[in-house]
């Protein structure tokens, strides 16, 4: 097949058939993965709700003096992770806002504690605007600061924090976030010393179909040079309780631009449905539009459930819903290795 065009992409995104689309990725998936569709057992820790940045989209930070503020003690996040160990669980996704008062010294010591406690758990954790301001934060370089947490303990990074890699775009729902070069720049820096990632893109802020695949485009060019992705993973914002406001995307949006991340992305391997943000009937639709990865079966998520949306997922029901969009469950591990097989009851 050979490869969309930005002006194809954009093409589609605004006169493509979803149906259609949805068929051609769903093709493209099948070539890959034949049945199989993977899920992971993960939980994730927000360590504090404190965040210097006060993004207008989001509706999880508090300023340190609120008086719902947090910050979770080491004892709180071992806790945490023998629950998530004891639970089946194989990853824990750390995640917070920009705390003012904590050094790379606290994340060192965090990443430690939990590898000598807990040596079966990988930790995918912080994203890449948590990573610029640890290094800020210790006057080093992004590739010196990945390399001291890798050394304690990091295996990977999410995603998260790319939202719409367009300036024009994070300087009005974000202006304090880091900006597309440097958030490119982490996952670069990360992908040179092995500590692969995955993407996001985050869909609903008013942004026209031309920024997101500017948005795509951006990762597509550095999934070549690096080939550290290892998914990537469409969600759509939560306008619940937040500064910026505004609509829910809906549903018809959001399969056909993830139909399309299957087609436009053809460098990154795994693509795959929410349904955190979007509920478990569409979750399992986006199974058949190129999805062949529903994430994880978060034993805690704190971010979306502060914008108003909660779903809950257990593993048997995760395996349920695969099976009832016709595909063969199966757990994986967070380098997306098949762990575990759930035959039909
Ligand atoms: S999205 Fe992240 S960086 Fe922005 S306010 Fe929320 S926690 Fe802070």
């Amino acid at each position: 097949m050979t490869r969309l065009t930005p002006a194809q992409g954009e093409e589609l995104l605004l006169h493509g058939d979803p149906i259609e689309l949805g068929q051609q990725a769903d093709a493209v998936r099948r070539k890959l993965f034949d049945d199989t569709v993977t899920f992971i057992v993960d939980r994730n820790i927000n360590y504090t709700n404190v965040c210097k940045n006060e993004c207008k989209f989001c509706a999880f930070f508090r300023r340190k003096d609120h008086k719902d503020a947090y910050l979770l003690s080491y004892e709180e996040i071992l806790d945490k992770v023998r629950e998530t160990a004891e639970a089946g669980g194989t990853q824990v996704m750390i995640q917070g806002g920009l705390h003012p008062d904590l050094g790379i010294e606290y994340y060192e010591k965090m990443l430690r504690l939990i590898k000598e406690n807990f040596p079966q758990i990988t930790i995918h954790s912080f994203t890449a605007t948590e990573i610029q301001y640890f290094a800020q934060q210790a006057g080093l370089s992004i590739l010196d600061t990945l390399k001291r947490l890798q050394a304690a303990g990091l295996s990977s990074l999410p995603g998260g924090g790319a939202e719409i890699l367009v300036d024009e775009v994070r300087r009005r729902v974000s202006p304090k976030k880091i900006m597309t070069d440097d958030w490119l720049h982490v996952m670069e820096c990360a992908h040179s010393i092995g500590m692969e990632s995955t993407a996001t893109m985050v869909i609903g802020f008013g942004e026209t179909m031309a920024q997101r695949i500017e948005h795509m485009e951006k990762i597509r060019r550095l999934q070549d040079k690096t080939g550290g992705f290892r998914a990537f993973i469409t969600w759509t914002y939560q306008p619940g309780n937040t500064e910026l406001g505004g609509e829910k995307t809906t549903g018809w949006d959001y399969m056909r631009t993830l139909a399309l991340t299957r087609l436009y992305m053809d460098n990154v391997k795994h693509i795959q449905g929410s349904w955190v943000t979007q509920g478990e009937r569409i979750g399992q639709l986006t199974l058949g539009f190129g999805a062949d990865d529903l994430g994880s079966i978060m034993l805690e998520e704190n971010v979306v459930r502060a914008a108003g949306t909660r779903y809950e997922m257990s593993i048997n029901k995760m395996a349920d819903l695969i099976r009832g969009a016709g595909r063969q469950p199966a757990q994986r591990d967070t380098e997306y290795r098949v762990i575990r097989r759930f035959p039909s009851p």
